[in-house]
């Protein structure tokens, strides 16, 4: 049977296969060719599984190639590329207009790890209620001009929260963003008793398994899927090299063409366009300062 890995939680899939839900464990040999501590089957995966004598569950014998990938570096004694979903379109890239401090660093960091997983970036800017002046209307414009779409949602007056919903329609997506930006108050708006449901599929799933890494695809009523990242606080970029950063920042690549220097990665190399172009506010501070900073953080 073919299905769709709807939820993980420690080596347990929840597949969804002819509007049903089977439990499968991972078939041994689909498990023995990975050598790292990461799941060979990871949430959005489709997967071919055969049903064993108990009712509703199965093992998974094969998994589909997948069309797109949200990896993040998990950092443990030996690093290793965490794939957290596959097969998704869009990383609705969340923050908050205040409380905590909007921050572009961090949407920075998602439109990159987007870009590179195949995934159309979006950026929702939340607790619009607490920006009524439209304090932050230049970063929506800044990364409006770069071609993303952004929005302004409040889960407390409902705000863009149709508009959202539109865009989720018949997609799959996952949001991320900082603890305290309002992912769950806003998933719940979107789909008033998703909560319930996630609590008592939860009770069902994880029984005596560990819950905290559990990535799990929620319905929506109108039609697609959208995942949250719960215990997935940071996001380590998942080897990006030095000098591919810049094709990610798509406009300090724009103007990068021009530098002296062949192998410039627009730090302190001379005649460097990118510096120019930040210097001459050609392109935004905050965007090289983000492209200095994930630069950093690869060393
Ligand atoms: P999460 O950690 O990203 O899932 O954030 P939560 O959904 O738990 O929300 C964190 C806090 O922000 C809670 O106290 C929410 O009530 C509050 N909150 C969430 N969305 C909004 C919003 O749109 N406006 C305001 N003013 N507060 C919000
Ligand atoms: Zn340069």
């Amino acid at each position: 049977m073919r299905g769709r890995v709807m939820r993980l939680s420690g080596r347990k899939c929840l597949v969804e296969a002819q509007g049903k839900d089977w439990q499968c464990d991972v078939s041994g040999r689909l498990k023995n060719g990975i050598r790292h501590a990461t799941s060979p089957v990871v949430v959005g995966d489709w997967v071919d599984f055969s049903p064993t004598v108990e009712a509703g569950q199965g093992v998974i014998k094969a998994v589909h190639p997948r069309t797109t990938k949200f990896s993040r570096l998990a950092v443990t004694a030996r690093p290793y590329e965490q794939v957290v979903a596959a097969n998704l379109e869009l990383l609705v890239v969340m923050v908050a207009a205040r409380n905590p401090t909007l921050s572009t660093g961090f949407v920075d960091r998602a439109v990159v790890m987007a870009l590179k997983g195949g995934l159309e970036p979006v950026v929702c800017i939340n607790k619009a209620d607490l920006d009524p002046e439209r304090q932050t209307g230049d970063v929506a414009l800044l990364y409006r001009r770069l071609g993303y779409q952004v929005f302004y949602t409040s889960a407390l007056n409902n705000e863009g929260i149709d508009q959202l919903g539109s865009l989720l329609k018949d997609r799959l997506s996952l949001i991320v963003g900082h603890s305290g930006v309002g992912k769950s108050s806003l998933l719940n708006r979107l789909e008033p008793g998703l909560d319930i449901q996630t609590k008592a599929l939860m009770k069902r799933h994880d029984r005596g398994q560990h819950t905290t890494a559990a990535v799990q695809l929620h319905a929506l009523s109108q039609g697609g899927y959208v995942a949250d990242t719960p215990g997935v606080k940071e996001l380590q970029m998942w080897q990006v090299g030095r000098h591919q950063l810049i094709d990610y920042f798509t406009d300090l690549a724009a103007v990068a063409t021009g530098c002296h220097f062949r192998n410039c990665i627009h730090l302190h190399e001379p005649s460097c366009q990118v510096r120019g172009a930040v210097e001459a506010e050609l392109v935004a501070l905050s965007r090289y300062e983000g492209y200095c900073r994930i630069l950093q953080s690869l060393d």
